[in-house]
């Protein structure tokens, strides 16, 4: 069935449009991404080039031609240059119009206007070089995990495949069957291409701006955004996610509880931003002394909470203690402020399949509070408590495997909480 050329035209004007609008009406309900303001206004401009091509023939005036093409590259100039307002770089106004401007200073040169040929490899290396360049902005902006990105990548490089074809194709026929051969069929294929392209590109830049609202959302509701790590409720889950898995894996479970000693007063002696610089340097030093799938977060104020996944009491201990002597290093010096930081660390463990978060947090901070209450700046193991976590606590604390010199199993009857142990 041949394609009706004019047909596609109109289809392509309307679809062009109304999916311009329908970007812009997404940019009008999440103005964040602007981006989606410069596609929206890139499908219009690309509308209205379709609109002057499909009367360029019953005119058949060149200018029309010209201007048809100067759009259509401003176009490909302006999805370019949303791409790289999506990902956070500034737009650069001359690349942008480069294109649109090339084309119409060829136009006035007399042999080119004239020459089929010569306008075919100017368009398809004119939209070719900014569809890559859209795939490279994209392909730059690959470290925000965005699904959607990865299609968009494949139908942008795709789409610049197919623009690059007409080159060998027009300088490899025959010159009189070139542009007869040209428009014959493959002027359809074009026009058909890139209506699909159009649809297929929209409906991706929306799954990719959706992606990222989520994202932002998803992020304000887990992150504590100053230290950037878990906040309470989302270390809580994470907890629950990984006490049911490790029950199954019949693994133990080990939680820590952390509070930074006199932290009121290193506010009141180095004034706030002092202090919050305390608490991101204890987030940064424990991330960094913790294993990759140990989860941290802040549970409010200066006390933090840690998960560690298949690690027993006198893992979790050894852990700890990692933690508290590389903060005590680490917060030495602040800001050039003598602050002098420590911390004080409650551990518990579990491998009870009755055991929830609260229980074994609740350990913990038994444990924290031994801590507390022995001097600070040490790590208190739980190794004795009624409730549902108590019996697995019990087993693993009976095995201690603390190794090395200096360092004591700790024996922490928690009903009496002056008896904590440094390990
Ligand atoms: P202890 O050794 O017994 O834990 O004493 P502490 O001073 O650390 O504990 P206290 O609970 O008395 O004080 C905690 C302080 O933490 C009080 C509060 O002003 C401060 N604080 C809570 N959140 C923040 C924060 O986001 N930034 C800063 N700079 N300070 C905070
Ligand atoms: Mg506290
Ligand atoms: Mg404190």
């Amino acid at each position: 069935m041949p394609l009706d050329v004019p047909t596609l035209f109109i289809v392509s004007i309307f679809v062009t449009t109304i999916l311009g609008l329908f970007l812009l009406f997404a940019w009008i309900q999440d103005r964040s991404i602007r981006a989606l303001a410069w596609w929206g206004v890139a499908y219009l401009i690309g509308g209205l080039s379709v609109a002057l091509f499909s009367v360029q023939d019953s005119l058949s005036d060149p200018l029309s031609v010209a201007i048809a093409n100067a759009l259509l590259f401003v176009a490909c100039g302006v999805i370019w240059s949303g791409a790289r307002l999506f990902h956070g770089r500034e737009v650069l106004p001359y690349a942008m119009f480069a294109g649109a401007l090339v084309w119409l200073f060829c136009m006035m040169v007399p042999g080119f206007a004239a020459s089929p040929t010569a306008r075919i490899i100017v368009s398809s290396l004119t939209i070719s070089t900014y569809t890559l360049l859209t795939a490279f902005e994209l392909w730059c902006g690959r470290k925000e995990p965005l699904v959607s990105r990865w299609p968009a990548m494949i139908v942008l490089f795709l789409h610049t495949v197919v623009f690059l074809t007409p080159i060998p194709i027009i300088v490899l026929l025959p010159p009189d069957h070139r542009y007869s051969a040209f428009l014959s069929g493959w002027f359809a294929i074009f026009a058909l291409e890139t209506l699909l392209y159009a649809i297929a590109t929209a409906f991706i830049i929306l799954a990719m701006a959706k992606e990222r609202t989520e994202r932002i959302h998803k992020t304000a509701a887990t992150i504590d955004p100053l230290t950037s790590i878990f906040n309470r409720r989302a270390l809580l889950d994470a907890g629950r996610r990984i006490l049911r898995r490790q029950v199954w894996d019949n693994q133990p479970v080990g939680v820590l509880m952390f509070d930074l000693d006199f932290f009121k007063k290193i506010n009141d002696r180095f004034g706030h931003a002092t202090g919050d610089r305390a608490l991101q340097l204890f987030a940064e030093t424990a991330s960094a002394n913790l294993r990759a799938t140990d989860i941290i977060g802040r549970l409010g104020g200066e006390e933090f909470a840690a998960v560690l996944p298949a690690s027993n009491l006198a893992a979790a201990a050894v852990a700890a203690e990692r933690v508290r002597s590389a903060f005590e290093t680490a917060a030495v010096e602040i800001d050039g402020h003598p602050v002098k930081g420590t911390v004080s660390i409650g551990a518990a463990a579990a491998i009870n399949p009755d055991s929830d978060i609260d229980d074994l947090l609740a350990l913990a901070d038994k444990a924290l509070y031994a801590a507390k209450k022995g001097g600070r700046n040490r790590v208190v193991l739980a190794d004795f408590v009624p409730g549902k976590a108590a019996r697995a606590a019990d087993e693993i604390s009976t095995k201690p495997t603390l190794p090395g010199p200096g360092i004591a199993p700790a024996a922490v009857p928690l009903v009496a909480a002056d008896a904590g142990a440094k390990v």
